[in-house]
């Protein structure tokens, strides 16, 4: 892991490396090395052009004639620059050559959801986006806290046969101050509720549409099991993720938006650990009910608010549906409602929220990077 310190003005940042593994196809892999070769070939001919004008060349992705992206061509005529001037401090004694091939793109041109990395490459003379599925990163894992800074360049290489996806990532010291807290509390009937502070709540998703696509795909992949079409069965699960994962991505915007609105400085979730545990135990258990990553959706909570200078905290969330938060006591809910003896009486799915605003905080993800 690469650290560099910068300072400018009042906040202070640091870029670190993380390591990704991928998992490319066949197809993907000679695509990518291809790319590869191409990307440390053509940086080495820019350097020898510029050591051999003795000048840094004003160069654009036009004077580079490589089969690569022109946002690639850029990345390695950056590259070049920056081996020409080593070169040249060094009076050109030594001309530094690329021999183990990688290739780059810059922050504009690949997004990546802990689940695959998108980015452009040549496929036959062609730009076309690909998605390259990336493993899962683990959320006990220092990994997935670091990501959820703003991201600089991929690189890609590959190390003892295993691809790996190396992101740069600047980090910043300084957070938003204040002390609102924002507890959320994620489920399958209601996906994400929300409560303030100042009694405000809000509730995110529709668990019950959710349901409902669910039903749907599993009947679907019932029917294409029946008639043996594995090939249709692979494309209605991938459909089924992509809808999955785009549903993560509105609630977590959504809340994300929502506390930016109450001016929330920490967001406050189940720990991540208990929330995968939650999700497989569920899947065991309920064979009727739809199961759901809540782990996923975590994460993107997580990244999201970070992004914003919103801090996450992981909490225990033992008891927090059943404890009441106006004095304690526990009760169990019944129906909808959720009453205390004490005269507190709310929507069930409100209490885990606000109770989880106020448990423990744990060691882990409760730290800023
Ligand atoms: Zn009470």
């Amino acid at each position: 892991m690469s650290r560099n310190k910068k300072q400018g003005g009042d906040t202070e940042s640091q870029t670190l490396t993380v390591n990704i593994k991928l998992h490319p196809t066949k197809e993907q892999q000679s695509i990518l090395e291809r790319m590869m070769r191409t990307y440390i070939g053509t940086t080495n001919q820019l350097v020898s052009d510029m050591v051999q004008a003795r000048e840094n060349l004003k160069l654009t992705s036009k004077n580079v004639s490589s089969d690569l992206p022109s946002a690639v061509k850029n990345q390695a005529i950056q590259d070049a620059k920056s081996m020409f001037k080593k070169a040249k401090k060094k009076g050109f004694q030594v001309v530094p050559v690329l021999k183990k091939p990688y290739c780059t793109w810059n922050n504009q041109n690949y997004s990546f959801d802990f689940e695959s990395i998108s980015f452009p490459v040549m496929i036959d003379g062609k730009v076309k986006k690909t998605a390259i599925r990336a493993e899962m990163v683990d959320p006990d894992n220092r990994n997935a806290t670091l990501l959820a800074n703003k991201l600089g360049t991929l690189r890609i290489i590959k190390k003892s046969n295993k691809w790996i996806a190396q992101i740069a990532v600047t980090i910043p010291t300084t957070e938003k101050g204040g002390t609102n807290v924002l507890g959320v509390d994620l489920g399958l009937k209601v996906p994400a509720v929300a409560s303030t502070d100042r009694g405000k709540a809000r509730f995110f998703g529709n668990g019950r549409e959710n349901k409902y696509m669910k039903r749907k795909f599993r009947a679907k992949r019932k029917e294409l099991g029946q008639q043996k079409k594995l090939d249709a069965i692979k494309k209605l699960n991938n459909k089924e993720q992509r809808w999955m994962k785009d549903k993560d991505h509105k609630v977590s915007r959504e809340i994300v938006d929502f506390a930016k609105e109450n001016k929330i400085s920490v967001i406050r979730l189940e720990r991540l650990a208990n929330i995968r545990q939650t999700a497989r135990t569920s899947r065991k258990h309920n064979k009727n009910l739809h199961t759901w990553s809540f782990y996923r959706l975590a994460l993107f909570i997580t990244y999201k608010a970070k992004l914003e200078g919103i801090k996450v905290e992981s909490v225990n969330p033992a008891y927090t549906s059943q404890t009441c938060p106006s004095c304690g006591a526990k009760n169990k809910a019944k129906d909808r409602t959720y009453s205390c003896p004490c005269g507190f009486k709310k929507h069930r799915d409100l209490v885990g929220a606000m109770n989880i605003r106020y448990a423990p905080v744990v060691d882990g993800n409760s730290r800023p990077a």
